[in-house]
């Protein structure tokens, strides 16, 4: 794969230029522009020139264009997946099924936009026909975190070019190649210039305030903390801008007394350490029974205990480094708190590279409900262990909290597991799997973990607008 470049196109002359660092090594990989306000907004006049003409191309063509990226992205996973290790910090294996699951969006994108639906019907009173269909909602601003540089930029940048929308991406500035990548990717498939514009910057809040500011963007996407997501509400309000968000997370991990613990622990694992727990679906609180408490503890210690802690360039590496050493600090703190106020570890932390933003897996047992570890989002490979008794009490605690995205439940009665899992405030709940993401299911939260879904056939319904015309 040739080296990425911009695809802010044409590139404003004289731009600065910004640093993307290896979070294993702190050494630096690459520099990309550095847009600001005003490169956001040419990046939206661009995006609006180019949307007549995408939107009246022909859904077969769009969905080849899709395909196309699919393929190529498939094709190149290694390179693909390298870039990712080297700008986040990911582990190989991980970086790898990032692409698998970032390439499929393409995919069923692809399948999705050769399928607009819309209804005729004719109106009660008999006097007129109702047609209705949708439309592209128009330029879309797409913003995404640096936590799945690929997957979180696919999982907009497709259904927004399947509905006929072209799209201003700002990505992380932990993770802009990626981005680029895949935005070149999208060229070669056949993507007309203007469809996607790649802004890079480490000014988010100038570029993003001139978008939603724009006439021509229509349609604001967002992943990201929910911080930002409410602050990014609160400007699109000003122009009514049309918003999908994909915010933060504390998932509770419920363990039944019931539960195959093996099934469990393999679970616990997965839902945790992905991406080193920076996931905004990563398992956040467990939640087991007492009467199996300690079994489950003293398995995931050993299964914890046994991850590879290291460097994404060595291929034995399951946990690379979190993505700063800010973020070690932070999850730091949060245990010592934890342990301050009465936890205790499970079991001791495995040795990790003395450089770079490395951080151990940890297993913590006795975490006070209201402690910081509990009720955080941690975004980090600590797992904080709570007990219950009573099954009512359980699911009051786990929806204590203003997030609701991810949930999981583990009994061996699937009825029971699924009822608990429908009394849970959440928008996505794996029962009896550590892993909900799926491309053809709809992905996204309650309460303040967002607003919308993304995949699934609601993902392309999030860049339409719908059109009732009434026939006479
Ligand atoms: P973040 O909110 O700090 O940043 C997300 C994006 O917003 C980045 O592109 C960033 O540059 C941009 N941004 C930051 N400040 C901004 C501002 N003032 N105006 C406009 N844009 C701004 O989040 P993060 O640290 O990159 O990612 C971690 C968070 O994302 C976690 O809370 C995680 O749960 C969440 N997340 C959610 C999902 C989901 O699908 N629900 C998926 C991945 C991550």
């Amino acid at each position: 794969m040739t080296a990425p470049h911009s695809v802010v196109d044409p590139r404003p002359a004289g731009e600065r230029e910004f640093e993307v660092l290896d979070p294993a090594t702190g050494t630096v990989i690459s520099t990309v522009p550095d847009a600001d306000a005003a490169a956001g907004r040419h990046a939206a006049d661009t995006a609006a020139a180019a949307f007549p003409g995408w939107a009246a191309t022909a859904p077969r063509r769009r969905s080849e264009v899709l395909a196309g990226t699919h393929r190529l992205m498939v094709e190149r996973t290694e390179e693909l997946a390298r870039l990712i290790s080297r700008e986040s910090g990911k582990a190989q294996a991980d970086a790898r099924a990032e692409v698998a699951y970032a390439a499929e969006f393409f995919r069923w994108f692809a399948e999705e936009a050769v399928r607009p639906d819309g209804r005729f019907g004719t109106a009660p009173d008999g006097r007129s026909r109702t047609l209705v269909a949708a439309q592209p909602v128009g330029v879309a601003a797409l913003v995404t975190p640096w936590n799945f540089p690929a997957a979180m930029v696919t999982r907009k940048v497709a259904p927004a070019l399947a509905a006929g929308c072209t799209a201003v991406l700002k990505p992380a500035a932990e993770t802009p190649l990626t981005a680029l990548a895949i935005a070149d990717i999208l060229r070669e498939a056949g993507a007309p210039a203007g469809a996607l514009t790649v802004v890079p910057t480490t000014r988010p809040g100038d570029v993003v305030q001139a978008l939603l500011e724009h006439d021509a963007v229509r349609k604001l996407s967002f992943t990201g903390s929910t911080a930002v997501g409410r602050l990014l509400l609160r400007q699109a309000a000003n122009r009514v801008v049309n918003c999908s968000m994909e915010l933060g997370g504390n998932a509770p991990f419920i363990v039944c007394a019931d539960a195959d613990l093996d099934a469990a622990v393999e679970g616990a694992v997965v839902a945790k350490l992905r991406n080193a727990g920076q996931a905004c679906t990563a398992a956040n609180r467990f939640l087991v029974h007492e009467a199996v408490a300690d079994e489950f503890i003293a398995a995931l210690a050993e299964a914890f205990a046994a991850r590879t802690v290291g460097p994404p360039s060595d291929p034995g590496t399951d946990i690379g480094p979190l993505i700063d050493a800010r973020a070690v600090r932070r999850i730091r703190a949060l245990v010592d708190d934890a342990v301050g106020r009465g936890a205790s570890l499970a079991h001791a932390p495995a040795a990790v590279p003395e450089t770079g933003s490395f951080l151990a897996p940890l297993v913590v047992r006795d975490v006070p409900r209201d402690a910081d570890l509990a009720t955080t989002e941690i975004f980090g490979p600590i797992a904080p262990v709570l007990t219950w008794r009573d099954l009512d009490d359980v699911i009051a605690s786990a929806n204590a909290t203003e997030y609701g995205l991810a949930g999981y439940v583990f009994s061996r009665d699937t009825a029971r597991a699924v009822a608990i899992g429908r009394s849970l405030d959440c928008g996505m709940v794996g029962v009896n799997r550590g892993i909900v993401s799926d491309p053809a299911a709809p992905f996204g939260g309650m309460k303040q973990s967002g607003l919308g879904r993304e995949g699934a056939q609601d993902g392309i319904r999030a860049f339409q607008e719908t059109q009732f015309l009434s026939v006479a």
